[in-house]
């Protein structure tokens, strides 16, 4: 199975659940990046001592304060990546934190519209401002044709439950907050897509499928493993047919 061969990956809402196993399997890889820098929004506190425990063993991992809700936030991330690369670039920004409120058409208010949207859509968007230079840097670095994610790359990690065509079977489930603004970044990623391909950075939305994670739950069908596995090796196919595009942790299209 071919891996991805991203040079400097970074990534969301790394100290737990898919995140943290997409740190340990890329560091775990054949060809593990040179530099993983894993953000969450306490490495230091008790959240953070997997995370630590990692950093203990694999000197190319960093670990970096970043709540995606705080736009300052953001921009103080993005500068110390940036020391810490000494004129290299980014390769691979993965947007993985994301947040999940059981809330239905009746029980949903204002707040929580604008607390999902912060971190699941307005977070994501604000992270690839912040990176672009960065992730520009990395494409234009790169002797490889066309767009990868060994080149450049953005992933949004989405949903299913985001796509609106396939909304009717998972509608029992309404978590309106979390459709609306998993929606909102599907069309992110198409923008996103259509704007920086032309600086050579390939923009997907992935959906891992239904994970055992703490939002997933344990009754979920796929162990954290199973579903990282899927999406590290749907990585290194992906190239500019898919940008744009919402695929599943197989490769398989979903539809808008
Ligand atoms: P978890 O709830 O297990 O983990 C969520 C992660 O996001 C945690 O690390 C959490 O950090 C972080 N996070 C939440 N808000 C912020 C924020 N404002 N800033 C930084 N980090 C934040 O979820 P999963 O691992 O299951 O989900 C990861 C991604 O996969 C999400 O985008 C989710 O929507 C998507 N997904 C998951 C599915 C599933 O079945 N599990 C299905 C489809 C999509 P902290 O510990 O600080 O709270």
């Amino acid at each position: 199975m071919a891996a991805v061969r991203a040079r400097c990956v970074l990534l969301t809402g790394s100290n737990r659940g898919i995140g943290l196993e997409l740190v340990r399997q890329l560091l775990g890889g054949p060809q593990p990046p040179t530099h993983v820098f894993a953000t969450c929004r306490d490495p230091e506190g008790p959240r953070g001592k997997e995370l630590r425990d990692l950093a203990s063993k694999h000197p190319n991992l960093v670990l970096v304060k970043l709540d995606v809700a705080n736009p300052s936030a953001i921009v103080s991330a993005a500068k110390i990546v940036e020391g810490k690369l000494n004129g290299a670039g980014l390769n691979l920004l993965i947007n993985n934190a994301g947040i999940f409120t059981p809330v239905s058409l009746e029980t949903v208010d204002s707040e929580e519209m604008i607390r999902a949207y912060k971190t699941n859509a307005v977070g994501p968007l604000l992270m690839a401002q912040a990176f672009l230079p960065l992730l520009k840097k990395a494409a234009q670095d790169s002797r490889e044709e066309g767009l990868s994610c060994n080149k450049a790359a953005i992933i949004n990690i989405s949903t299913l439950l985001g796509s609106i065509e396939r909304t009717p079977e998972s509608y029992f489930k309404p978590v309106i907050s979390y459709r609306c603004s998993k929606a909102a970044l599907n069309m992110l990623t198409r923008c996103q897509a259509l704007t920086y391909g032309k600086a050579g950075i390939l923009c997907v939305a992935l959906h891992p499928g239904w994970v055992k994670t703490d939002m997933g739950t344990q009754e979920a069908d796929l162990t954290v493993d199973t579903s990282v596995q899927g999406l590290l090796s749907v990585l290194p196919i992906l190239s500019e047919k898919h940008s744009g595009m919402l695929l599943n942790w197989k490769g398989k299209t979903i539809p808008w």
